[in-house]
């Protein structure tokens, strides 16, 4: 089998600012490239070349394990980790060495890892053939504005899914205030069954 390498743009260690993980510390490894280009996409690094390492999978699973010595938690981002080729060898690779791993995706590429740990899924369509029961929450990103197509996404969701998030979109640096009030009134009026996230980080100005 060839060695794999992977697009990646980004190897940082911070705290999850939003959903069921907000304050967890992980290692957030950032991959390169999506398949979707959404209008409002708040990375766009992922999709500027400049910013586009390749790097083996040893030499990756390395860079890893030296960016905090002791933290065992991963969170994949990017991008588009589902579309990353030989995502599953990489996941696996690190459940052998002791890793926690997460995942933040559209629900858009490859199939899912077996083997990751936690799976945040922030849908832009239906996604009829994802496995639900492997997405540990779902996440919609609400601005200010009503979105009638979104509302009908949200619906779609809900008939499948539990632990369902609303975050404000951040369009600018300051906290976006109509979008949150959209989704207070949302999660408000859900009878306990929408939450609300925030993004936390963006408030302390970390990554
Ligand atoms: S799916 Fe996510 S990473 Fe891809 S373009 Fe949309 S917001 Fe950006």
């Amino acid at each position: 089998m060839p060695f794999p390498t992977y697009a990646i743009c980004d190897l940082f260690t911070s705290v999850q600012g939003e959903g069921g993980m907000v304050g967890r510390p992980f290692v957030f490894l950032r991959f390169w490239g999506c398949p979707l280009s959404c209008p409002w996409c708040d990375e766009p690094r992922h999709r500027d070349p400049a910013f586009r390492r390749m790097i083996a999978l040893d030499p990756l699973l390395d860079a890893v394990e030296r960016q905090t010595p002791g933290l065992k938690q991963l969170l994949l981002t990017g991008g588009e980790p589902l579309a990353v080729h030989h995502l599953d060898r990489f996941v696996s690779r690190l459940k052998e060495r002791g890793w926690w791993v997460a995942m933040e995706t559209s629900g858009i590429g490859g199939a899912v890892p077996d083997a990751l740990d936690w799976i945040t899924l922030s849908p832009k369509t239906p996604l009829p053939h994802f496995p639900v029961e492997r997405a540990s929450e779902i996440k919609f990103i609400l601005g200010a504005e009503p979105d009638p197509a979104q509302e009908t996404l949200i619906q779609w969701w809900r008939e499948r899914h539990p632990a369902l998030w609303l975050q404000p979109r951040w369009d600018g640096p300051s906290f976006p205030t109509l979008a949150a009030q959209r989704c207070l009134e949302k999660v408000l009026a859900s009878n306990g069954r929408l939450r609300l996230s925030l993004q936390i980080h963006k408030w302390m100005g970390i990554p």
